[in-house]
């Protein structure tokens, strides 16, 4: 830190991302990134793209892409919000929602960057413990005085909660707004995007990071009521009205009109998430129950920072959280077949 930081930065503990190393390759299942290709039409627009155009300023509504997104999720346009990455539209929820001291409910064991984001902007983060089973109980969030976070299906769990409880806690709080972050949603849980009909305090967060490989470019959205997204066009407004750049744009509009070709690709990736899951059983690992393109994994007796190490000393990265009620699991991405082999060949290799 500088001589000249504020107090309230200096305050914040930033999140730790996780490791994107370059001194050798690794067998990279530590930050849940897809682990097939964008789809062609992707490619064929990055490979082609007309460099003369970047000297223009991308259009700052992203409109091709709302509309697509639009289409997908009937809902209108205008309910439609894209920010450069799911991470910035939750950062725009603090600014948009938040007030200083207000607090902020989220479960304990959930994604790093809520209390991060809560530390920044002065929200007060209250943490909502899991069930010992690290499922929601829905009544844990009954008449909350405050904006509630959930992460659905959960990380670093991979646990999907029902779309019944969420309906609850909507109801429960119809003065405060409900934000559910479907990053992984595409892989096998169940959207609550249905009940943006009934529930105007409803904000559905989603991505191309995850299950349309996109995370290097930076594509988010909310789907929220009109009044909701009129709100983050604000917070847009007022910070960077240029927050898509052209080539995410482009490369996104292109994603949404290869959906067969994402489906097909989430399925394998659920395929393998199966039988690495049984795999490990078998060779006696406790696998939480996983709806997402990752698997939280606890080893019968190797701490998680052990099978951690153990792995990166062999070329594979996977993730661990020092982090209580956690220490003891890796969460594992799920690659490709090949490299799921490898990592159980490694792992019998301990057993014997
Ligand atoms: C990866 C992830 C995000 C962030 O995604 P970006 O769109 O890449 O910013 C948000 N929430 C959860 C739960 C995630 O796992």
């Amino acid at each position: 830190m500088s001589k000249f930081t504020s107090k309230g930065l200096s305050a914040v503990t930033p999140y730790t991302p996780g490791e994107q190393p370059k001194e050798r390759t690794y067998i990279k299942l530590n930050t849940n990134e897809f682990c097939y290709p964008p789809s062609p039409k992707v490619q064929e627009v990055i490979n082609t793209l007309d460099a003369s155009r970047l000297r223009l300023y991308p259009d700052p509504e992203s409109s091709m892409l709302a509309k697509l997104l639009a289409e997908q999720y009937q809902v209108e346009q205008e309910q439609i919000f894209i920010g450069n990455g799911s991470d910035e539209v939750l950062a725009f929820s603090f600014m948009a929602f938040i007030d200083r001291g207000d607090p902020v409910y989220f479960p304990d064991i959930t994604y790093g960057f809520y209390p991060v984001y809560a530390e920044l902007f002065g929200a007060r983060a209250c943490p909502v413990p899991l069930k010992e089973d690290f499922t929601i109980d829905g009544r844990d969030y009954d008449h909350k005085d405050g904006v509630i976070i959930i992460a659905n299906p959960n990380a670093p769990t991979g646990i999907h909660c029902s779309v019944g409880v969420i309906e609850k806690i909507l109801q429960s709080n119809p003065r405060y707004p409900v934000i559910i972050d479907e990053a992984y949603v595409d892989f096998e849980g169940e959207s609550s995007i249905g009940l943006l009909k009934k529930y105007d305090n409803l904000i559905v967060i989603q991505t191309f990071s995850k299950s349309r490989a996109l995370a290097g470019l930076r594509v988010g959205y909310a789907i929220a009521s009109r009044e909701i997204i009129e709100d983050f066009k604000r917070v847009k407004y007022s910070f960077n009205s240029y927050n898509i750049n052209a080539v995410s744009y482009l490369a996104g509009v292109a994603a949404m009109q290869d959906r067969g070709y994402y489906m097909q690709a989430c399925q394998r990736i659920v395929r393998t998430r199966e039988n690495t899951a049984n795999a490990l059983r078998d060779m006696g690992y406790q696998v939480l129950p996983s709806s997402t393109n990752f698997i939280f994994v606890r080893h019968a007796v190797l701490s998680g920072e052990t099978v951690y190490s153990r792995l990166r000393k062999q070329g594979i990265l996977v993730r661990h959280f020092a982090q209580a009620r956690i220490g003891d699991f890796v969460r594992i991405t799920i690659g490709t077949e090949e490299e799921m082999e490898q990592l159980l060949k490694e792992l019998r290799e301990w057993v014997e």
